[in-house]
Parts: C-alpha cells; sequence; structure tokens
C-alpha cells in the first residue's frame, strides 16, 4: 500500500487526522510506507506488551487460528478456561475469584458498571468515580468519566454517579452506606499520568469495606505488569472487590476481563449479561500466550527497571522544559513546563520516535515492556534532540 497523506479520509471523523500510516512493525519499531523508521515508545497505547510481531504472539493467534476460533458462549474452550485460571492467579484472586471476557476496556468496565448496580441494587443507589479519570466511550462508561466536555454533546448520561475528588478527604466525605461502588483508576493515564496521593488505595479500601460499597479498579492501563507489578493495586498490599483489564493483556489482540475477588464473584447470575465474541478461544489463547511470554522473560520486573531507567534519562537531559516525571513502571508522565506536548510529539515523530502527548503540558510514554538498553539509547538522543527542536522555536516565540 501507498503512502496516503489524506489516510482516514473514508473514517468517522471522531478521530483527529491520522498523524502517519504504518505498515510494519517489529519488537519496538515501527515503518511507515516511505520505509522510514521509528521507534514506538507508545505501543498502541500501552496495548503492544510484547512489541510489534512478536514470535509468540504470531504462533498463538496463528496456532489457533488453525485450531479453533470461536465456539460462542454456550460452549467453553481450553484457551479461556486457562486464561480465566491464569488471571485469578497472576491478581491473586484465590478461589473464589471469577473473570468475566470482553473485547476492550470499556466493555470490561460495562461488566464493573453493571456489577456494581447489581451490588447496590434499591439500596445503593451511588456509584463514586474520581474527576479527571478515563473509564472509557459507551454511554456506560462515559457516565464513569469525570470529563464534563467529553459528557456534554452525550448528555443525558446514565444516572448514579457522582464524581469526587482524588483525596482522602473527599472520600470520607462521599462514602455512606448508599454507594454500591467507588471506581477508581490508580494512575490516571488519559488525564496526562497523574499519580493517586499517598495513601489512597488504603484508605479507599477501609472506607468502602466500612460501608460495604465495593472497591473497583480500572487496571486497563496500568495492568499486564506495566507499573511493575501485575497489577498497580499490588504496589499497595490492599485487596479491591474488582479489577477491570484490557490494553496490554491483549498485546494487540482486542480483549477485555472484569476480575472479580470474594462475594463480588457471586453477584452475576445467569442471563445478567454477555458477549458474542468476549472470552472466544482465539482471544484468550493469544492473551494467554502474551501474559505467558510476559512471566517467562520477567517483563514485570523490567518495566519496574527500566522505567526507573528511563526517568533517570529524561531527568539527566536537564532540559529547561522538562518539569518532572509521573507514573510509575513503564507508565511514564512527563510534566512540560509550558503547553507545548503537541510540538515536543510532532517533533519527535519527524525525528522517529512515537511519543504521546494526553495533555498539552504532559508526555506519555508507554513503550514495549520488554525494550532494554538499545531502545532506550535510541528513545534519549531522539527525544533530546526533539526537545531541543521544540526550545528553539520557543526561544523564538513561535510557539507561545
Ligand atoms: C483505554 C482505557 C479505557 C477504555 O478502553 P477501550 O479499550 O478503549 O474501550 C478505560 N479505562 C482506562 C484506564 C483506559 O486507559
Amino acid at each position: 500500500m501507498t503512502w496516503q497523506l489524506d489516510a482516514g479520509r473514508d473514517l468517522v471523523k471522531s478521530f483527529g487526522d491520522r498523524m502517519a500510516l504504518f505498515v510494519r512493525g517489529e519488537g519496538a519499531y515501527l515503518w511507515d510506507g516511505e520505509g522510514t523508521r521509528y521507534l514506538d515508545f507508545l505501543a498502541g497505547i500501552a496495548v503492544n506488551s510484547l512489541g510489534h510481531a512478536h514470535p509468540a504472539f504470531v504462533a498463538a493467534i496463528s496456532e489457533q487460528a488453525a485450531t479453533v476460533a470461536h465456539v460462542s458462549n454456550y460452549f467453553a474452550t481450553l484457551p479461556q478456561l486457562e486464561l480465566a485460571a491464569r488471571l485469578k492467579r497472576l491478581a491473586g484472586t484465590g478461589d473464589t475469584g471469577r473473570v468475566y471476557f470482553g473485547n476492550s476496556g470499556a466493555e470490561a468496565n460495562e461488566a464493573a458498571f453493571k456489577l456494581a448496580r447489581l451490588h447496590g441494587g434499591a439500596e445503593r443507589p451511588r456509584i463514586l468515580a474520581l474527576t479527571d479519570a478515563f473509564h472509557g466511550r459507551t454511554m456506560g462508561t462515559l457516565a464513569l468519566t469525570g470529563k464534563p466536555y467529553m459528557q456534554e454533546p452525550f448528555l443525558p448520561m446514565v444516572p448514579g454517579v457522582e464524581f469526587i475528588d482524588s483525596t482522602i478527604e473527599a472520600l470520607e466525605a462521599a462514602l455512606d452506606d448508599r454507594v454500591a461502588a467507588l471506581f477508581v483508576e490508580p494512575i490516571k493515564g488519559e488525564a496526562g499520568v497523574i499519580d493517586l496521593p499517598e495513601g489512597y488505595l488504603a484508605a479507599a479500601r477501609e472506607l468502602t469495606e466500612r460501608h460495604g460499597a465495593l472497591l473497583i479498579m480500572d487496571e486497563i492501563q496500568t495492568g499486564a505488569g506495566r507499573t511493575g507489578e501485575w497489577f498497580a493495586f499490588q504496589h499497595e498490599g490492599i485487596t479491591p472487590d474488582a479489577i477491570t483489564v484490557a490494553k496490554g493483556i491483549g498485546g494487540g489482540y482486542p480483549i477485555g476481563a472484569l476480575i472479580t475477588f470474594g462475594t463480588a464473584s457471586d453477584l452475576f447470575y445467569p442471563g445478567t449479561h454477555g458477549s458474542t465474541f468476549g472470552g472466544n478461544a482465539l482471544g484468550t489463547a493469544v492473551a494467554g500466550a502474551v501474559l505467558a511470554e510476559i512471566e517467562r522473560a520477567g517483563l514485570v520486573q523490567n518495566a519496574a527497571e527500566r522505567g526507573v531507567q528511563i526517568r533517570a534519562v529524561i531527568e539527566g537531559l536537564g532540559s529547561p522544559l522538562i518539569d518532572g516525571c509521573r507514573g510509575q513502571g513503564l507508565l511514564i508522565g512527563i510534566g512540560l513546563k509550558h503547553p507545548v506536548a503537541k510540538a515536543v510529539v510532532a517533533a519527535a515523530q519527524e525525528r522517529g520516535l512515537i511519543i504521546n502527548a494526553p495533555n498539552d503540558a504532559t508526555i506519555r510514554l508507554v513503550p514495549a515492556l520488554n525494550i532494554g538498553d538499545v531502545e532506550i539509547d535510541e528513545f534519549a538522543a531522539l527525544f533530546a534532540a526533539a526537545l531541543a527542536d521544540v526550545e528553539a522555536t520557543l526561544s523564538e516565540g513561535v510557539v507561545a
């Protein structure tokens, strides 16, 4: 296929103009239609955990497609049962955990929303979520997403959701016995990689338990080893009632899941939820292979170590534009002192580096979990050059 500047002409206009057209990927690299190579530190927004075209991913998808891809949820398949057991083990649910499979993050959160309603019934109509957190674009998950500009064109929202600031005081003030669930995004990725305050999750666990509300963690971006633990809640030594996962679990295959703990596992009963594609043999075989490779290659530990390494590299650049790092492991937010994040992303792409700007003053890095010294050294050189490009235009007064 040839390079097209108007790539996306036939696609719905809900996304901005496509920034490039890629024809091939391998490891941490992508190639466009002109043969230009890019270092990919976005990994499809924290999706390609193993990088592009990893042999374990390719083998799983090919072999399962040649065996059995889909049978519907009237029946079970081995890859589905194996992935459910693996997710329970990695999340530490013990025997009582259960897993619901969907095809995306939004579908995992839709299932969690329904779980919250089943738990709440008529006595607990309130659902709490955090201002600025992102939970998805479908009508249910949009109702959970505390960003008024996203909701506004689609009002009225699904009722019952209230937004609170991410402080322990706001939690204490909001929780009562009429709350069904509290949704928490442990590091707010889409908002700009914003960390929760120290002690927040422990307080959230204590308060939700005291009031009989579910604690539901949206681990769609933070899960699958990205933060240096399998799931971000594991850094804090708490046990939630449910977590949602997607993005990095499938390594590029669309799959999402709701994982329940303890008595929350008893809430769904036959007929209360479902999906035609969710948990099919093909998707679960791929996700199983991706998670197995993350385990085999020690990539959760690698994410922790490479995250520290990249932060040191960024701080070592001594750029006057940079205002510190946020996040954990390989979910890194780089604060900028001026609202030039889009210019930095464009300059980086010009130099062959793919990064992303979740807001005007933040660069987000979410590379594959298996990156090493070679990729990090190359990142450092390209990112420094991109920053210098933007610093130059700033001093010329071109970018305000
Ligand atoms: C990406 C994301 C979602 C939505 O996932 P989709 O697969 O795009 O539906 C929900 N929550 C968080 C925290 C995310 O990062």
